[in-house]
């Protein structure tokens, strides 16, 4: 099978929404009125992103996912998407795989596959998403890092920390039973985009971004781009691994392995988690639980931004902690 036989038999389908598609040197996207394009890529590596053995239906929502994943954190609706492939043969149950992972997701956020490239080398996948965002008296919807005051509420979605205890779990530094390990992995392999939550924080959130390399690492993010300090409750981060409760409601033996430090590890620097981490001022709370409610996304509010710089750890009687947490960077 040739380059342009596996486009056609796997990427290429009818465009939708765009007004060109796969098939022509470019794509066409045409804007609505009062719109902006948010764009924003993410490349994966095999051996650095994923292990080369992954499965391929997992690989290819994951691929997407972490995209989209900086489309929600933008407030953005997806619109369509391009994928580049680097690929070391064709392995057409592999594509077959890869593409049915990748489309079911795309299909899920109505955003199409508007074109790519395809070569021959080491296993990489990089994808471009475009997304939409309103201008509203011309001013743009668009949820940056950078607008976190003084005051704010920070807040978290879902569940933190999990994706890490599964890598630490498949690169053997830890056992961890076959339920707990089950729902770990899931949440490394097939994260979840918080989209609709995104969406519904517009107009509410005051800065946004989504945690990838780490909690802390990710909101000293928001802290230097919004040049604001923050407190932040370790124990209420921690309580927010999902695998934790499961192993202490099953009894599970592995929890015995971990001390305090080692969960507070995974849920302060784990990375990989793909939740909204987000700001909103206090009098919003009304608003930041109406807009939990109405995407069915659990948030949780984990700290206060301060007009100090720097970041204070506290536990959950308030004591201050020691922040001894970094967050993942590849050249570091
Ligand atoms: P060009 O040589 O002009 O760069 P290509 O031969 O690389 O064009 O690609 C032909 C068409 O197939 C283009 O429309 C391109 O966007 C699309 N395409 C190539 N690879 C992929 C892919 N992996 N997924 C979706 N579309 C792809
Ligand atoms: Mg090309």
């Amino acid at each position: 099978m040739g380059e342009f036989d596996l486009i056609a038999r796997y990427f290429k389908r009818p465009a939708r929404r765009a007004v060109l598609g796969v098939g022509d040197d470019c794509a066409l996207l045409q804007p609505r009125p009062g719109t902006q394009m948010a764009i924003s890529t993410d490349m994966l590596v095999s051996g650095r992103h994923f292990f080369a053995d992954t499965d391929p239906l997992r690989l290819g929502h994951k691929s997407l996912a972490v995209n989209l994943s900086d489309l929600a954190a933008c407030g953005a609706q997806p619109v369509g998407f391009t994928l580049a492939l680097s690929l070391p043969g064709v392995d057409e149950p592999w594509l077959a795989a890869f593409a049915q992972g990748l489309l079911a997701l795309a299909d899920a956020h109505d955003c199409e596959l508007i074109g790519g490239d395809t070569t021959a080398g080491p296993l990489n996948i990089c994808i471009t998403v475009f997304g939409e965002v309103p201008v509203v008296d011309g001013r743009s919807q668009a949820l940056l890092r950078s607008g976190a005051q003084p005051g704010d509420d920070i807040y978290v979605s879902g569940t933190l920390g999990d994706a890490r205890l599964a890598l630490d779990a498949l690169l053997g530094k830890i056992v961890l039973s076959d339920a707990v390990l089950a729902s770990a992995r899931q949440r490394l392999e097939q994260p979840t985009p918080r989209l609709a939550l995104g969406l519904a924080l517009r107009g509410v959130a005051s800065a946004a971004l989504d945690v990838s390399d780490g909690l802390l690492g990710d909101l000293g993010h928001i802290l230097q781009s919004s040049a604001v300090g923050a407190t932040v409750d370790a124990d209420v981060a921690t309580s927010l691994i999902a695998a934790r409760a499961i192993s202490t409601r099953a009894g599970d033996q592995f929890s015995i392995n971990l001390s305090e430090g080692d969960w507070r590890r995974l849920a302060l620097s784990g990375g990989d988690d793909y939740e909204l981490l987000f700001t909103a001022p206090a009098h919003r709370r009304d608003a930041v639980l109406a807009a939990s409610r109405t995407s069915r996304t659990p948030v949780t509010r984990i700290g206060q931004i301060n007009a100090a710089p720097g970041l204070q750890l506290i536990n959950g009687q308030g004591q201050p902690l020691a922040n001894t947490y970094t967050s993942f960077d590849h050249f570091a």
